[in-house]
């Protein structure tokens, strides 16, 4: 069996060593007689699991103990709602930093809710740039401040952490969650779906100080309240259990690789191959400043979009997969997540040079 260079946005590449754990203890987990699928929520074994889940991640990423784990469902994009249903706290506004698709979706839900005050905006520039801390313009009385730490479609990374004093950050991590260090303390809520860097599809995790849970609005169905999720181990109902466990595998084997520091180091040396070949090729082009690309999603176009087919066709018979852009931006787009091997990246800059030479 061939495995293919998998570059899509997520759901996403997951390390292999998860993938055959996964396969081996599927009919039988640990001698229970039993596979993960079928076990209560409530019995010891799974428990266990989600326990060992939850005391990896908070080692990962040294989660401080005055912070809440959860683990939830609904995707990134229930956050866009339940952020300001729990964390408004009887305040009118929240600012929100808008740099691309994902902060616009987040927005767009926001105003749902409270009014949305647009601190600060890249939309100037085509969303190609995370704007500076300077340029922010923070309103007075706002309930948090939320952005886009990654822009899965953009490709713009925010390679430094925000200070917004006794405002609580707010922060969509989905698609560079685990990829580097992170300094939990500056925030007040972190989210992610996994899908990408940290799990299957249908989990997703946040991280929460304590202090900011207990002020659901009114009518926020209990469900959708952190507090209520907080108080019940993130299992007010029954839980994705197998996306748990899935996301503890990976969670081990990230910690087996030497942590989030040795993903951020995989993370630089993939992304700089890639950035490296496409600001000298005459044929493709990245459009992000510099020193805000990232480091998980990489879109580039070709000079000619008439050869964006061809490119994608010879791709897939070298088994570089799903390299087509968002179809909302079209051309090419190359996400390379913690279990991309850098070998993927270096035949994908093979076959970009090949390429070129045949059409540029
Ligand atoms: N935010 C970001 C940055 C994303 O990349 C995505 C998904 N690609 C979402 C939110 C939405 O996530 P979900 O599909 O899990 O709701």
């Amino acid at each position: 069996m061939a495995r293919v260079f998998n570059f899509s946005a997520g759901p996403a590449v997951l390390p292999e060593e998860v993938l055959k754990q996964a396969a081996a203890e599927m009919l039988d987990w640990q001698g229970c007689g039993m596979s993960v699928l079928e076990m209560s929520h409530r019995g010891k074994q799974f428990i266990s699991i989600a326990e060992q889940a939850e005391a990896d991640l908070r080692e990962l990423l040294g989660v401080p103990p005055s912070y809440k784990v959860l683990f939830l469902q609904g995707g990134a994009t229930l956050q866009f709602g339940m952020v300001p249903m729990n964390l408004l706290r009887g305040k009118k506004s929240a600012d929100y930093i808008n740099t691309g698709e994902w902060s616009k979706k987040a927005i767009k839900e926001a105003k749902q809710f409270c009014e949305v005050n647009i601190a600060a905006s890249s939309e100037d520039a085509h969303f190609t740039y995370a704007p500076e801390q300077q340029k922010w313009r923070l309103g007075r009385d706002a309930a948090y401040v939320h952005y886009t730490s990654n822009e899965t479609i953009g490709g713009v990374e925010f390679q430094w952490t925000p200070d917004t004093g006794d405002v609580p950050l707010v922060c969509d991590m989905s698609s560079h969650f685990l990829s580097r260090p992170v300094d939990v303390s500056k925030y007040g809520l972190i989210y992610a779906g996994a899908q990408k860097n940290a799990g299957p599809a249908g989990l997703t995790h946040v991280i929460v100080r304590e202090d900011l849970l207990g002020g659901a609005q009114r009518g926020t169905p209990s469900l959708l309240d952190y507090k209520v999720q907080a108080d019940a181990g993130s299992m007010s109902n029954t839980p994705p259990t197998f996306a748990i466990y899935i996301a503890g595998l990976v969670f081990q084997w990230v910690k087996r690789q030497g942590g989030v520091q040795d993903m951020q180091r995989r993370a630089i040396e993939r992304s700089s191959l890639l950035y490296g070949f496409l600001d000298q090729s005459p044929l493709f082009r990245n459009p992000v400043r510099k020193e805000d690309r990232s480091r998980m999603n990489v879109p580039f176009t070709l000079a000619d979009d008439r050869l964006d087919e061809p490119f994608l066709k010879g791709a897939k018979e070298r088994g570089l997969v799903e390299l087509k852009g968002h179809r909302s931006v079209g051309g090419m787009r190359a996400s390379m997540y913690n279990a991309m091997p850098v070998e993927g990246v270096r035949r994908l800059v093979d076959y970009l040079r090949e390429f070129e030479q045949k059409h540029a």
